[in-house]
C-alpha cells in the first residue's frame, strides 16, 4: 500500500502510468495496433491500405492509407484521450457508422510505443508530421514533404516503433514472430472481409504476406476463406426492408463455400454493420443451421453479413468493439438460422469438389458438384434437401416412413440406372446425374444404427447369437478397466462376459455388426475400448461423435465394400436407408456419400456447350 501522507491513501495516478494502464485495454499485441490503425484508415475513406511490419510488429508497425488525411492542427489533438472526429454527442452513438468513436486508439498506442503521424489532406501542398516519444509532452507538428500515398495525393502514414519496449510485462506475453504476424494477417483479413471495396496489403520484414485487390463481396469472401482452392459459393439473402432503411431494418447476406469444412470455427465469419465481430449468438445461429448438414466437429466456411438499424445494436460493449449486443437477440437468431437453413435446403448437401480433374493434373473447376444453376428447373421441387422429420431422423430402422426422403430427392426406382465399377449407384435426375458410393453409404447406415442402439433410440434391435462364443484375450492389467466397460459393450448390443483373468467371451453381436472377419474386429474393438482414458464414461462417448466413431468404426469394416456387386433391389434399399439417416451426406469418416454431375458439365465435355 502506498501512503502519501498521514491522513490520505488515495491519490491520482501519474498520467503516464494511467495512460499505460488504460492502453492495456485496447492494445494487447501488434495485431491490436494494426486493427485500430486500419480501422482509422477505413473510417477516413481509404480505398487502399498497406501494413508494414518489422520483427513481427515489435520493431515497427506502419499503416499507410489514401484516406482523407488529418489536418495539421488536428495532429496534436488526435493523440489525446477521448479526442475523436466521429461523434460529438451521446445521441450519435445510436446511429454510429464509423468503426471508431471512443478516441482511444492513438493515445493508447502512443502510451506503449513511439508514434509518428504523417498526413496530408486533400488539396494541401504540404504534409505534416508529428512524432511523440512514448507520451512526451506537447509535441509540435512539423511540415515535411513526402512522395506518394499509394498513388494518392492525400492520406496518412502512422508508424509505431518499439511496441511495449517500456512495458516488459506485456512484451513477455507476445508469441513468436510468426504467430504475431499470423494474428495481424487474421485481423486484416477480417477487416478486409467487411470492406471488400478496399485493397489491402501486408508486408512483413520485406516479404509480401497478403495482397487483396478491391473486389466485390463474393470474390472477397472466396479470396479469404478458400485457401486458393476453387470452391463453389452459395449465396442467400433475406431480401427484407433494406431499401429505405426504415426503423428496425434487418438485412442478412450469407456466402457459403459449399465444398469446404474444417475442424475449427475459424472460417465462420460475421460482419455486422461493417464491423467484423465474433458474436456467440450469431455463431450459434449459423452453426445451428448447419447441424443437419455437417458432421459434428466439422464447421462450414461461411461469411454472414448483417446490416441493421444501428439503434437496435450496442457496439459499445467492449473497448476493442469485437463484441456487440443486439436489442432483440431472438429475432436475429431466428432470422439468421432460418435464412441459412433454407439456403442449405435449396442448395443441397455440402458439395464434394474433387481437387483434380479426371486424368489431368490441374485443378478442375470444370468438374464441380456445386448445386448448379441448371438444377433449379425443373428439379426445384425435388432438389436435395434434408431429412427434417425428427421421427425419420431418430429411427433409421423405421420401415414406415411414408413418403421416403430418397424419393423426395428424386432417387426413385424408375430413375435408378444401375451400378458401375461395382461401387457407384447411378441415378438419372433429368438435369444431373447422381452417384452414390455404396460403401460410404453403407458405413453411414451401420454407424447410425449402432449409435441409435447405444443411445436407446432404435426401434428394433436385432442381436445375432454366435454358434460358438468368440474368446478375445486382453492384457490382464486391463482387467479392472474392462470390468467397468463390459456394460458399454452391452449397450452397443453385445452379449459378453469376462472369463478367467484375461479373456472376454462374446456370445452375441449386434445384428448390424456382420460376420466378416469377426474375430479381428472384436479384438480391435476390445483394444479401442481399453485405450480410452480411464476417466471416460459411456455417456461421454455417446455425446462425442469422434470418440464413439473410434468404437463404431469396427462396424464399418463389415459394411458393403466397394467392389461388392449389389443387386438392383439391394441397391434401392441401400439408398432408401441412407436417406433415413440423420447425416446422409457423409460416411462417418467424413467422405461424401453422394456426388452430382450437372448435365451442363457433361455437355461441356462433349463440346455441345462452350
Ligand atoms: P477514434 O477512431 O475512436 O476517433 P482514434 O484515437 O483511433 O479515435 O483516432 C483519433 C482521431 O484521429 C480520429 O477520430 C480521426 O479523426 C483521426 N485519425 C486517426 N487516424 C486517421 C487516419 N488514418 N486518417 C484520417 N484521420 C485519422
Ligand atoms: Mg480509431
Amino acid at each position: 500500500m502506498l501512503v502519501t501522507s498521514e491522513n490520505s491513501r488515495v491519490h491520482v495516478l501519474n498520467p503516464l502510468v494511467a495512460e499505460r494502464i488504460a492502453a492495456g485495454e485496447v492494445i494487447e499485441r501488434p495485431a491490436s495496433v494494426v486493427k485500430e490503425l486500419v480501422e482509422n484508415s477505413l473510417d477516413a475513406g481509404a480505398t487502399e491500405v498497406a501494413v508494414v511490419l518489422e520483427d513481427g510488429g515489435k520493431g515497427l508497425i506502419e499503416v499507410l492509407d489514401n484516406g482523407h488525411g488529418i489536418y495539421r492542427d488536428d495532429l496534436k489533438v488526435c493523440i489525446q484521450r477521448h479526442a475523436t472526429s466521429k461523434l460529438s454527442s451521446l445521441d450519435d452513438l445510436e446511429k454510429i457508422s464509423t468503426l471508431g468513436f471512443r478516441g482511444e486508439a492513438l493515445p493508447s498506442i502512443g502510451a506503449v510505443a513511439d508514434l509518428t503521424l504523417l498526413s496530408k489532406v486533400e488539396k494541401a501542398d504540404t504534409s505534416y508530421q508529428l512524432h511523440i516519444h512514448s507520451m512526451q509532452a506537447d509535441p509540435e507538428p512539423q511540415a515535411v514533404t513526402f512522395g506518394h500515398f499509394l498513388s494518392s495525393s492525400h492520406g496518412t502514414r502512422i508508424q509505431a516503433r518499439g511496441l511495449f519496449s517500456q512495458v516488459p510485462a506485456r512484451l513477455k506475453f507476445l508469441k513468436s514472430q510468426a504467430a504475431e504476424v499470423g494474428q495481424v494477417r487474421e485481423w486484416i483479413e477480417r477487416l478486409a472481409l467487411a470492406h471488400p471495396q478496399v485493397g489491402f496489403q501486408l508486408v512483413s520484414d520485406g516479404r509480401s504476406v497478403l495482397k487483396l485487390r478491391p473486389q466485390d463481396e463474393v470474390a472477397r469472401v472466396k479470396a479469404i476463406l478458400s485457401d486458393g482452392d476453387n470452391y463453389p459459393v452459395v449465396s442467400a439473402n433475406n431480401d427484407l426492408g433494406f431499401r429505405d432503411r426504415e426503423k428496425g431494418y434487418l438485412h442478412i447476406r450469407a456466402h457459403w463455400l459449399q465444398g469446404l469444412s474444417s475442424p475449427q470455427t475459424r472460417r465462420v465469419l460475421q460482419v455486422v454493420n461493417g464491423r467484423s465481430v465474433r458474436d456467440r449468438l450469431l455463431q450459434q445461429a449459423i452453426l445451428s443451421a448447419f447441424r443437419q448438414a455437417l458432421l459434428p466437429g466439422q464447421f462450414p466456411a461461411i461469411a454472414v453479413y448483417i446490416e441493421m438499424d444501428p439503434a437496435q445494436l450496442d457496439v459499445n460493449v467492449h473497448p476493442t468493439k469485437t463484441e456487440i449486443r443486439f436489442l432483440d437477440s431472438r429475432k436475429i437468431f431466428h432470422a439468421v438460422e432460418t435464412l441459412i437453413s433454407s439456403m442449405i435446403e435449396k442448395n443441397g448437401a455440402p458439395a464434394f469438389v474433387p481437387s483434380r480433374s479426371w486424368g489431368a493434373a490441374e485443378p478442375a473447376p470444370a468438374f464441380s458438384f456445386a448445386a448448379p444453376p441448371t438444377m433449379s428447373q425443373p428439379l426445384a421441387s425435388q432438389s436435395f434437401g434434408y431429412a427434417r422429420s425428427t421421427e425419420v431422423q431418430n429411427r433409421p430402422d423405421s420401415q414406415e416412413a411414408t413418403s421416403s426422403q430418397a424419393a423426395k430427392l428424386g432417387l426413385t426406382p424408375e430413375r435408378f440406372m444401375g451400378t458401375s465399377f461395382n461401387t457407384y449407384l447411378f441415378y438419372d435426375l433429368g438435369e444431373e446425374l447422381a452417384l452414390i458410393d455404396q460403401h460410404a453409404a453403407h458405413e453411414r447406415i451401420r454407424y447410425e444404427k449402432l449409435k441409435h442402439r447405444a443411445t436407446g433410440s432404435a426401434i428394433r434391435q436385432t442381436t445375432q447369437a454366435l454358434l460358438l462364443p468368440e474368446a478375445v484375450h486382453f492384457e490382464s492389467e486391463k482387467r479392472s478397466v474392462l470390468e467397468d466397460r463390459v456394460s458399454w459393450l452391452t449397450a452397443l448390443g453385445f452379449e459378453v462376459e469376462i472369463f478367467g483373468e484375461d479373456t472376454l467371451l462374446f456370445r452375441a453381436i449386434p445384428g448390424e455388426w456382420g460376420a466378416y472377419e469377426l474375430r479381428t474386429r472384436l479384438k480391435n474393438l476390445v483394444e479401442r475400448i481399453t485405450e480410452l482414458d480411464s476417466g471416460t464414461t459411456l455417456p461421454q462417448v455417446l455425446m462425442d461423435e469422434s470418440l464413439f466413431e473410434k468404437l463404431a468404426s469396427e462396424a464399418c469394416h463389415s459394411a458393403i465394400r466397394a467392389g461388392d456387386r449389389l443387386e438392383r433391389l439391394e441397391a434401392l434399399e441401400l439408398v432408401e436407408q441412407l436417406f433415413r439417416c440423420e447425416h446422409p451426406w457423409n460416411c462417418p469418416h467424413g467422405r461424401p456419400t453422394v456426388a452430382r454431375i450437372p448435365k451442363g458439365k457433361i455437355e461441356e465435355w462433349f463440346l455441345r456447350r462452350v
